[in-house]
């Protein structure tokens, strides 16, 4: 997707730096996108920006819909980051410049490495289930593979196991020995999680890692403490292990990942390091270079919002 709730000003996203096991629960912001379809935004936020090599969460719907296109996002450009697009429920068909082509399913991972630079659309296929519900998460790349070249991998048969009463399905990196085996650049779990009404759900974590969860449908309790949605709950590091009690069946996502020891700038749909570089990735999308066509989208492309170069907000 475009990033669908563009700030006037790049944002400077670093890792919170946590030294231990905590629970500290950032509220999301959410926006009405028109057409009935919610997206709530819970990274980056102002007061935490990185979990390990994550550094953007989106989640929209669940929306049902008969006789359109519940999405439809022109061909938009991408720089230096990856998009992982998971859904829980409908279908979003991928194109992009490099003249790939991949259906996203419940499932089914689409995971575009943009790189250097690429462009995408994504759009509700001709033949739909009239639903859709799923994520929309960047990974940012460190700087050795940020100006790599652009790829796009499409995945299914991804690792799902179910400890105790839950249902645990690793999208991305590594889980309790589970790989997902997909194009990865940092070490990094994301992994959907549900477990039924009066559950426990125990995993196993890395405790040099930092971690957080974000509930989807449902709550869950971790530690004694109460986890809802609308929120994201950060977990910090120095955890060997979680174990998740729900009352109410609940759906949840966690991420995670070692410490980013970089700084990262992001503005629009792009990861960079510094305003130049922004500026520099812009022009060239509104000049027509860098960025090639995609030529499998019916349509006009998105323009850049405006961007200004200003003292970067910080923490
Ligand atoms: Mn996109």
């Amino acid at each position: 997707m475009s990033n669908p709730l563009p700030q006037p000003e790049a944002e400077r996203c670093e890792a919170e730096g946590a030294t231990r096991a905590e629970i500290l629960s950032w509220p999301a912001r959410s926006a009405e996108l028109g057409g009935g379809l919610t997206v709530v935004r819970a990274l980056p936020l102002r007061q935490h920006r990185l979990v390990g090599p994550w550094c953007f969460f989106d989640y929209y719907g669940p929306l049902s819909f008969s006789g359109r296109k519940a999405m439809d996002v022109a061909p938009h450009p991408h720089i230096g980051l990856q998009t992982v697009s998971w859904l829980f429920s409908g279908e979003v068909l991928h194109n992009d410049s490099l003249g790939f082509t991949g259906m996203a399913r419940p499932g089914e991972l689409n995971l575009m490495t943009a790189g250097r630079g690429i462009a995408h659309s994504e759009e509700t296929p001709p033949q739909n289930s009239g639903k859709l519900h799923g994520l929309q998460l960047w990974v940012a790349l460190p700087e050795a593979e940020r100006r790599r070249e652009p790829a796009f991998d499409h995945y299914k048969n991804l690792p799902v196991f179910e400890p105790g009463g839950g249902h645990v399905h690793v999208f991305m990196g590594e889980l309790d020995g589970a790989r997902a085996g997909a194009r990865e650049f940092s070490p990094m779990v994301g992994a959907e999680l549900k477990i039924g009404a009066n559950g426990k759900l125990g995993l196993p974590l890395n405790p040099a890692w930092e971690h957080a969860l974000v509930i989807i449908d449902g709550e869950l309790q971790l530690d004694g403490t109460r986890l809802a949605p609308g929120a994201l709950h950060y977990l910090g590091t120095q955890r060997h292990g979680l174990e998740l009690v729900s009352k109410a069946a609940a759906h949840a996502v966690l991420i995670g990942g070692a410490p980013f020891g970089e700084a990262v700038i992001i503005w629009w749909n792009f990861v960079a390091r510094t305003a130049e570089e922004i500026r520099q990735a812009r022009d060239d999308w509104e000049g027509r270079r860098q960025f090639s066509e995609v030529k499998a989208y019916k349509g006009e492309r998105l323009k850049a919002p405006p961007f200004t170069v200003r003292p970067i907000a910080s923490r």
